[in-house]
């Protein structure tokens, strides 16, 4: 956590829930990740926390934005983004956000299929276009496999098609999984891309660029290796495959950028236990899966927390939500301990909750509130 939190958490005592995000500490991510990787265009990807300061901060320092959906995209410009610096990255979209993108001047597009081109190349002509591969996400702890992208014959096939639909083949993206713990990833996806590359050259469909996607993790309970190791395993990946003929590169951050900038300040509701004899408390927070914390689905974002009252003696819980769904239970496998003195009343800080939290909160299931922002 930064002073700045620190210092605001203590003299403000905001109600909880809330997330405090430390503006200064998302400049300096950004400005080490643009001293690391100097070649590539850094993309924000606006998912990971799209508070309007965010947004604006970033647009400054000259960033630009992986959106995905029209509210985003206008987000992005009404801060400060121009539109040559929004990247269209959902392989998803209504024909009518395509075309309100082209309207707006927003030139690079996502595909991963046949139909979603033919829209493109309908509602945003000439546009430039980039196609998504399918990569399993093998180390990443929050995966986005599956889902997302084609396979690389297929993609050989519409980058060629996107040419005779009067469209720019410019380039591939991949997404190595979100929080991938695994550097060896970029390698595998790299090498893949720089294969298409060369058998499109030979096709007549030269590409120029590659998106390399987002998967720099934040630091939660375990520890992840430093963002040079991830920024070197780019760049080994990409002179390994390319030579010295580098194509344009992008990034695509998002955990990585706002993750360690923020924390959430929650408060405890509960304290109990579901038989005098048991030694797992249950602790009942006033923040769950629903006010912001969707990633501990499956358990698989494991916050580092902290209490107000560390220190003493420690026992196992149960960590839940406060609302009426018995889905709400934030860790049950996962070990989590906290301090046997611990009450209704105290608070829980869960740190590196920057990224995918505020932008998760449901508008009010049970009457609770949005997850509220504190920019700094
Ligand atoms: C979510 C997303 C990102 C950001 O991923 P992180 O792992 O948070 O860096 C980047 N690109 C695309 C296309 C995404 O959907």
């Amino acid at each position: 956590m930064t002073d700045r939190i620190a210092r605001f958490l203590d003299e403000r005592r905001p109600a909880t829930p809330c997330l405090v995000i430390d503006l200064d500490h998302i400049e300096r991510n950004y400005s080490e990740l643009r001293r690391l990787l100097p070649l590539a265009r850094i993309f924000y990807a606006v998912k990971a926390n799209p508070a309007p300061e965010v947004i604006q901060r970033l647009a400054g320092l000259g960033s630009s934005f992986d959106a995905a959906s029209g509210p985003e995209i206008r987000l992005c410009l009404e801060r400060g983004a121009t539109p040559d610096r929004i990247s269209f990255g959902n392989t998803i979209k209504k024909a009518r956000d395509i075309a309100e993108a082209h309207a707006a001047g927003v030139k690079l597009y996502a595909f991963d299929s046949l139909e979603e081109l033919e829209k493109i190349a309908a509602h945003a002509p000439g546009a430039q276009v980039f196609c998504r591969i399918l990569l399993d996400c093998a180390g990443a702890e929050w995966p986005l496999s599956r889902k997302f992208g084609c396979s690389p014959a297929m993609a050989e096939r519409l980058l060629a098609r996107a040419a005779e639909l009067g469209l720019e083949a410019h380039g591939l993206s991949f997404h190595v999984g979100s929080q991938q713990t695994d550097l060896g990833q970029w390698d595998r996806a790299v090498a893949e891309v720089g294969r298409l590359f060369r058998v499109l050259a030979e096709r007549g469909v030269p590409l120029k660029l590659v998106n390399l996607g987002g998967g720099f993790p934040a630091r939660y309970r375990s520890e992840v290796p430093a963002v040079e190791a991830y920024a070197a395993a780019v760049m080994e990946a990409m002179t390994r495959h390319f030579g010295n003929d580098l194509p344009e590169m992008v990034i695509e951050p998002g955990r990585s950028l706002v993750g360690d900038a923020g924390v959430i300040e929650s408060e405890v509701v509960l304290v109990s236990r579901k038989d005098e004899g048991e030694e797992r408390r249950w602790v009942y927070l006033d923040i769950g899966k629903f006010g912001g914390l969707a990633e501990t689905m499956d358990e698989a974002i494991k916050y580092r927390l902290t209490t107000s009252r560390d220190g003493g003696e420690t026992g196992p819980v149960i960590l839940a939500g406060p609302t009426c769904d018995s889905a709400d239970i934030l860790y049950e496998k996962t070990e989590y301990r906290l301090p046997l003195d611990l009450k209704s009343g105290d608070l829980v800080r869960f740190h590196a909750a920057g990224a995918y939290t505020s932008s998760y909160a449901s508008v009010g299931f049970n009457g609770f509130p949005p997850l509220s922002v504190h920019c700094i």
